[in-house]
């Protein structure tokens, strides 16, 4: 059996190209004679593995000189703790919520200080974007935080939130490299790479050097301080090495296919083959605003259980994969990250217009 399209959430699809590269060098890298997995990561060879792509990405990104690259481990998932041990010198922060991962990095800064919610949509089943245009951002607030592309509902954020000159902490991981961004107007950007750069294992963190500092909150586990990642290169202990080889492959990949205003091109198009699809189907429609609608992840439903179970599985025998919808939501999702080619999504939607005309 060739390869599949898959549609999964996370981990996502890798480009092919960089797949075969990387097998191309699984046993000798480069003359080596060893595979990156079994590399020292204080090698020479390994040196400029990680130094290549925090360039190819600060170059990508257009990462300001005033920002540092960290490439660390823990998830997504350790950043909802380790932004509060870091940040919360004042003990406040404002979350807004627009989902789950935005709940659960709220309820963890909630641990080590007042984290205050000041909006949410969650009323909506986080349908939509709130209006962020003027909230009731806190005198004392370290930060504001943001889940700005919301990979379990389908939302984007299509305009920052007014911060009031709080610095503002983006989760970015499920539309890291989807599209330009200005770096300049986040504090932190942060995501996991195993939705649209890379294997599971590693998360990327740019963060603005002033937040940097020894000053921590009490207790906190010297893993967790930005400052000695940022001061020994992400290489105070053994990162995740063959993870952030194979980010470096992917950066090379977006830079080969014109750099991040291409992928938004592509990107744009690859989701209005299937939102303009799901705007005149009569079985299948989105679950979200039209205007806060996600590049990245696309949920939709029949609107029947039964209905939504078949599709799913007749997809798969079509080759078409991991399109359940997350099991708190149901229905259905597509995510179709950078990697996704556009057959892909011409496929899906092919085999939706198909199902519609023997189930409507
Ligand atoms: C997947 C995801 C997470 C969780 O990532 P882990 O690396 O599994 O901790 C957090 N935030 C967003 C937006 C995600 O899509």
């Amino acid at each position: 059996m060739g390869r599949i399209f898959n549609f999964s959430a996370g981990p996502a699809m890798l480009p092919e190209e960089v797949l075969k590269e990387a097998a191309d060098e699984m046993l000798d890298y480069r003359g080596t004679g060893m595979s990156v997995m079994e590399m020292s990561h204080r090698s020479k060879a390994y040196e400029a593995i990680i130094q290549e792509a925090e360039k190819d990405l600060r170059e990508l990104m257009n990462i300001p000189d005033n920002y540092k690259v960290l490439f660390l481990q823990g998830g997504a998932s350790q950043q909802f703790a380790m932004i509060p041990l870091n940040l919360m010198k004042n003990k406040v922060a404002d979350y807004i919520i627009t989902g789950q991962w935005a709940k659960k990095a709220y309820k963890e800064a909630s641990i080590y200080g007042k984290a205050n919610v000041i909006a949410s949509s969650e009323d909506k089943t986080f349908s939509y974007i709130p209006d962020c245009s003027d909230l009731p951002i806190s005198e004392d607030a370290d930060y504001v935080y943001i889940c700005e592309n919301n990979t379990i509902y389908g939302t984007k954020f299509k305009t920052l939130p007014n911060t009031k000159g709080k610095t503002l902490v983006a989760d970015i991981s499920s539309c890291f490299l989807s599209e330009p961004v200005d770096v300049s107007k986040y504090g932190i950007l942060y995501g996991g790479v195993q939705k649209n750069i890379g294997p599971a294992g590693v998360v990327i963190v740019i963060i603005r050097e002033d937040l940097i500092t020894e000053d921590t909150l009490p207790g906190t586990p010297t893993m967790l301080k930005y400052k000695i990642h940022a001061d020994n290169q992400s290489l105070y202990n053994t990162p995740p090495a063959y993870g952030i080889y194979i980010c470096g492959k992917v950066f090379q990949w977006i830079k080969r296919m014109g750099g991040l205003e291409a992928m938004k091109v592509r990107n744009e198009k690859k989701a209005a083959i299937l939102y303009d699809f799901l705007d005149q189907s009569k079985l299948f429609k989105g679950t979200v605003e039209k205007k806060d609608r996600s590049l990245m992840n696309v949920p939709f439903i029949t609107g029947n259980t039964e209905l939504d179970a078949k599709f799913v599985k007749e997809a798969k025998e079509a080759g078409l994969e991991n399109l359940k919808g997350h099991r708190t939501v149901g229905g259905m999702r597509a995510s179709i990250y950078n990697a996704m080619p556009i057959e892909g999504v011409q496929k899906l939607v092919e085999f939706m217009k198909e199902f519609e005309a023997k189930n409507l």
